[in-house]
């Protein structure tokens, strides 16, 4: 049974890395009808806040990664860490350390090799009456792991064979002088515990990985399978960071990326079905996805590609499932409005889903559908409001007005045929009929939205264009 994890630190917002490795734990447990468990790796107290543990699940939930089991605090399992780490002491494979942050940087200084000093075994070889004046004199202790000899190879579902010469491995320490395990001993007893079968995470654990198999062979248990995912880098090429703009997954729902386009951007981010397609729903990316397809190199966050996906998913989309989308960007009085006339807006939002980049921009231009006394763009002046626009306008306004039915036909045909009487051309009145009903440059076919905005709101969005727009 496929059993697989994501175990993020509550340290920081979920970033664009942190949720591939969730999307690709998720999508591998939903290939292989296994499960997917949510561990929250909260044991650097200092460093871990709740806030961010539930902004992380909002994450998840926004992406629809949806876990089976869990969401596991690793506070709450102290005990069971310490309990191992105990164990291993008793059996030899692990010893008290006693010495102190300062004791040890001393003697690295001393020893001229920098990091590459490896902690020296002072306290694996303390005779009984040092243990037992530092015991006396109630120093704190940590407990340390007792690398053996040897070598420490796996074989990486992505990456392939890792061989690390065990020497090159300090003595690390499994429990802190405080009491609270650090990360190599909780991700192991939990991802033992846990049952765990893959440990799919990001390729910056690589060299981990030995030193937790050593662990999980101490302890007397199997390791899983690992698979490390590329590092994600930067259009520079370097490793993504902060330093690259926004990378937060929370920051791009704020900038109107559906979850869909996000979902579909990290995926591709090192997978690729290999197919000719734009995108995919979750459950197509479900039914083709393999470990195998999953690429070696390191794959380049490209921020245009995301823009461009999601004006792709957003011109697809049901309306209904837009709807769900762009609600949370209307604001107070406008929400209200849109929520009272539901069925309405989901034709306009059939209308004006083409050519959006982002809901954030769907929401805008549904607002001015929404009220009456939007504000005219400038830009929009300025190229179709000309000398003639009004005249026009006033020709047209008496047309529509006698016009029934009233729909987008019958509007065309009316605006062509007055067009026609009076020697213009069509476009004469088409662009500054938009910058009435719109106030925009652009917008979708114009007696589209002519028809969903109805005889009585275009008469009056006309008339309140003749009033206020210059001559
Ligand atoms: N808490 C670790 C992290 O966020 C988890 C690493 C792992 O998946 O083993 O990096």
């Amino acid at each position: 049974m496929v059993r697989v994890r994501f175990a993020p630190s509550p340290t920081g917002h979920l970033h664009v890395g942190g949720a591939r490795t969730a999307l690709f734990n998720w999508l591998f447990a939903r290939k292989k009808s296994g499960k997917f468990v949510l561990r929250i790796e909260d044991t650097d107290l200092e460093r871990s806040s709740q806030e961010m543990s539930f902004e992380i699940l909002n994450a998840l939930r926004w992406l629809r990664l949806e876990w089976d089991e869990g969401p596991f605090y690793q506070s709450k399992r102290l005990h069971l860490y310490r309990r191992m780490a105990e164990r291993l002491v008793e059996e030899g494979k692990a010893y008290y350390c006693y010495c102190t942050k300062e004791e040890i940087e001393q003697r690295r200084e001393a020893s001229g090799k920098g990091r590459a000093w490896k902690y020296d075994r002072r306290c694996l070889h303390l005779t009984e009456e040092e243990r037992k004046k530092f015991e006396e004199e109630g120093r704190p202790k940590a407990i340390r792991f007792l690398v053996p000899e040897g070598i420490t190879e796996f074989e990486d579902l992505i990456l392939g064979k890792v061989s690390v010469k065990n020497q090159d491995i300090e003595d690390f320490v499994l429990l802190k002088s405080d009491g609270y395990p650090t990360y190599h001993l909780s991700v192991v007893v939990d991802d033992h515990l846990m049952k765990i079968s893959h440990v799919i995470r990001g390729a910056d654990h690589i060299y981990n990985t030995p030193k937790q198999i050593l662990l999980y062979r101490a302890l007397g248990w199997e390791p899983p399978l690992f698979a490390h995912l590329p590092l994600i880098l930067g259009p520079d090429r370097k490793k993504l960071s902060k330093r690259h703009g926004e990378t937060s997954v929370l920051a791009f729902r704020e900038k109107g990326i559906t979850s869909l386009a996000m979902v579909n951007f990290l995926a591709q981010l090192s997978w690729s079905p290999g197919e000719d397609r734009d995108f995919y729903t979750m459950e197509e990316l479900v039914e083709r996805f393999s470990l195998e397809r999953v690429k070696k190199s390191n794959p380049v966050f490209d921020l245009d590609k995301l823009a461009w996906l999601n004006s792709k998913i957003i011109s697809s989309m049901e309306s209904e499932d837009l709807w769900e989308e762009v609600l949370p960007f209307l604001k107070g009085e406008i929400r209200k409005r849109a929520e009272e006339k539901r069925e309405w807006v989901l034709k306009v939002l059939n209308l004006i889903k083409e050519r959006s980049r982002d809901l954030r921009e769907v929401g805008e231009k549904l607002e001015r559908y929404l009220v009456r006394d939007f504000q005219y763009k400038e830009d929009a002046l300025k190229k179709h409001w000309k000398p003639g626009a009004k005249e026009g306008l006033r020709r047209l306004l008496e047309e529509y007005r006698a016009l029934e039915p009233f729909n987008a036909e019958g509007a065309e045909r009316a605006l062509r045929s007055l067009a026609e009487k009076m020697g213009r051309k069509a476009a004469s009145f088409i662009h500054p009929l938009r910058v009435a009903l719109l106030g925009e440059r652009v917008s979708p076919p114009i007696f589209d939205v002519v028809e969903v905005l109805g005889k009585d709101e275009v008469l009056l969005r006309i008339e309140r264009a003749l009033k206020e727009l210059p001559d």
